[in-house]
C-alpha cells in the first residue's frame, strides 16, 4: 500500500497484506474495494454473461474496475480510476487535487461540496434541509433522492451536471477498452436506479464512437455486498492458489 491520499498523512508505503497475516495467522488477499466489486458483478451478478465489463461506481467519488477477456485488469494496481478521466480541461477542482475529473462533477462529496458553495452565494435549496431532518451531516444518496423526488432545483441541476460528466467520462473509457457492458452501482447509482442508469446510457451516446454497438448499461445487482463478496472471491482465490 503507498500514498494512500485520503489517510491524512500517509505518505509511504507499507506491506499492511504480511503484517495483517502475521497478525491474523491466515492468507490475506489484498484487493481495491471497487475492483473486487467490479469482479462479484461479472462472477455473480449483472454481468455474468459477458467476457468484458467495465464498473461505475458512483458514490462519494466515482470509482472504476475493469475486466478483460475474463480476467480484472488492474494495471500496475492503479488501472480504473475512472473518476478522474478528464471531462474539462482546466475544470472544477477534484477532491485528489487536480482539475477537470469526471469526479469534481460526479462524486457526491464534489456535489455536495459545490451545493455549499452555492448556497454561500444565496442559492435557495431544500438539500440542507431534508439533511437536517434526517439527523445526517453529509448529502447522502438518500438526500439526494428525495430532494430530487421534491424537484428542488438545485438538486436537479447538480444530478444532470454529474449525468453528463458520466456520459463523457464512461463514453471515453468504452472507446478505449470496447467492453461488452457498463455496470452502474455506488450508494448514488444504486439509490437512483434504473431511470437514471437510463440517462447514463443515454449521456454517453453522443460520445460513443463506435456508435452501432453501443455497451450495455447494466444496474449492478449486489447493491452494498458487492465489495464483500468480491473480498470473499479474491480471498477464495488466493486459497486456491496457494493450495
Ligand atoms: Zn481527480
Amino acid at each position: 500500500m503507498s500514498t494512500a491520499r485520503n489517510l491524512p498523512g500517509w505518505e509511504g508505503t507499507f506491506d499492511v497484506r504480511s503484517a495483517l497475516e502475521r497478525d491474523l495467522g491466515a492468507s490475506v488477499a489484498i484487493g481495491n474495494d471497487v475492483q473486487v466489486a467490479t469482479d462479484a458483478e461479472f462472477h455473480l451478478g449483472a454481468a455474468s454473461e459477458y467476457r468484458s465489463l467495465l464498473g461505475v461506481f458512483w458514490g462519494t467519488g466515482v470509482g472504476g474496475g475493469i475486466v478483460i477477456d475474463g480476467k480484472p485488469f488492474i494495471g500496475r494496481g492503479a488501472a480504473g480510476e475512472i473518476g478522474h478521466v478528464v471531462v474539462e480541461i482546466g475544470g472544477a477542482k477534484c477532491p485528489c487535487g487536480r482539475h477537470g475529473c469526471m469526479e469534481a462533477y460526479a462524486g457526491r462529496g464534489a456535489m455536495e461540496t459545490r451545493a455549499r458553495e452555492l448556497v454561500k452565494k444565496g442559492e435557495q435549496t431544500d438539500l440542507f434541509e431534508i439533511m437536517e431532518k434526517r439527523g445526517r451531516e453529509r448529502l447522502t444518496s438518500g438526500i439526494w433522492a428525495r430532494a430530487l423526488v421534491r424537484q428542488d432545483p438545485m438538486a436537479v441541476r447538480l444530478v444532470d451536471r454529474a449525468i453528463e460528466a458520466l456520459g463523457a467520462g464512461v463514453a471515453s473509457a468504452v472507446n478505449l477498452l470496447d467492453v461488452e457492458a457498463v455496470i452502474i452501482g455506488g450508494g448514488l447509482g444504486v439509490r437512483l436506479g434504473d431511470p437514471y442508469r437510463k440517462r447514463i446510457e443515454h449521456a454517453m451516446l453522443p460520445h460513443v464512437f463506435a456508435d452501432t454497438r453501443p455497451p450495455r448499461v447494466l444496474l449492478a445487482q449486489l447493491g452494498d455486498l458487492g465489495g464483500a463478496i468480491g473480498a470473499a472471491l479474491l480471498a477464495s482465490e488466493a486459497e486456491t492458489a496457494a493450495a
